[in-house]
C-alpha cells in the first residue's frame, strides 16, 4: 500500500515538473515594446516632475530683489536714526549756547561788573558765542531738513519692500501649492511605474535601464511619419517593418533608441 503511495507521488511529481517545464518553454518571455513605451512615458514624466521639484526647492528662498529691498530699507532706517540723533545734538547745543548768551548778558547788564576791561571781554565773548550760535542754528535747520528727507526716503523704501514682499509671498505660496501637487503626482507615478515594470521581463528591463542612462533618460522613442521623434532620422522601410513587430526590439539608425511605432 505504502509502496503504491510513494510510486504515485513520484509519478505525479515528474508529470508536474514536466508540465511546468513545457509551459515555460512554450511561453518564452519576449520583449513587449508597447509595455516598454508605456514605461518610458512614466519614467519621462517622473524625470520631469523631479526636475521641477528641484527647481521649486531652489526657488523656495528669498529672491535677490527681496534681499536688496530689505537691505535698502535697513540702510534708510539707519540714515534716519543718524539724522534724528544729529538734530537732537544740535538742538541741545543751540539751547546751551542761547542759555550761555542769556547768562552773560544778564551779568553784563546787571551792573555788577565795575571793571571796564572785564565788561569788554564779556561783550566780546557774547558776540563770538552769538556768531557760533548763528552757525549752529543754520546747521540745525539743515539737520532738520536732512531728517525730513530721511523720513521720506524711509517711507519710500518701506513701500517698495512691502510691494516686493507681497509679490514674493504670493510666488512662494504658489510654489508650495505646486510642490504639494507634484509630490502627490510623483507618489502615484512611482506606484504606476513599479506596476508597469512588472509587465516587462527582466532582461528587456535591464536593457532598457542601461539604454536610458546612456540616452539622457529616453530609451524608447516614438516613430511618427516614418521618422524617429527623438532624433528626426527618417527610418528605412526594412527598419519600419521590423519595428512593427511588438516582440522585437528595433533600434533607431540615428540615435540608437528602441523604436515604437505611434
Ligand atoms: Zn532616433
Amino acid at each position: 500500500m505504502l509502496y503504491w503511495f510513494f510510486n504515485y507521488v513520484i509519478i505525479y511529481s515528474i508529470s508536474l515538473y514536466a508540465t511546468i517545464y513545457i509551459a515555460e518553454k512554450g511561453n518564452q518571455p519576449v520583449p513587449n515594446v508597447y509595455q516598454l513605451y508605456k514605461l518610458q512615458q512614466l519614467d519621462s514624466r517622473i524625470d520631469a516632475v523631479r526636475r521641477r521639484l528641484k527647481e521649486i526647492a531652489a526657488n523656495l528662498v528669498e529672491t535677490q530683489a527681496l534681499k536688496t529691498a530689505k537691505a535698502e530699507f535697513a540702510a534708510a532706517e539707519a540714515s534716519l536714526n543718524q539724522a534724528r540723533a544729529d538734530a537732537v545734538d544740535l538742538d541741545l547745543e543751540v539751547k546751551g549756547l542761547q542759555q550761555k548768551i542769556a547768562k552773560h548778558e544778564k551779568r553784563l547788564y546787571s551792573g555788577s561788573i565795575s571793571n571796564p576791561k572785564e565788561a569788554a571781554s564779556l561783550q566780546q565773548e557774547i558776540a563770538s558765542t552769538k556768531r557760533w550760535l548763528a552757525k549752529r542754528e543754520e546747521d540745525l535747520l539743515e539737520a532738520m531738513i536732512a531728517q525730513e528727507d530721511a523720513e521720506t526716503q524711509l517711507a519710500e523704501k518701506e513701500k517698495t519692500l512691502a510691494d516686493i514682499r507681497r509679490r514674493w509671498e504670493t510666488e512662494q505660496s504658489d510654489l508650495l501649492a505646486e510642490k504639494k501637487t507634484l509630490e502627490a503626482e510623483l507618489a502615484q507615478l512611482t506606484a504606476d511605474r513599479q506596476q508597469q515594470a512588472g509587465f516587462i521581463e527582466r532582461a528587456t528591463l535591464s536593457q532598457y535601464e542601461t539604454l536610458r542612462q546612456k540616452k539622457g533618460g529616453v530609451a524608447v522613442t516614438g516613430v511618427k511619419d516614418d521618422t524617429c521623434v527623438s532624433c528626426g532620422v527618417m527610418l528605412s522601410q526594412r527598419m519600419l517593418q521590423a519595428a512593427e513587430d511588438d516582440s522585437t526590439l528595433c533600434y533607431c539608425e540615428g540615435c540608437g533608441r528602441i523604436l515604437f511605432i505611434l
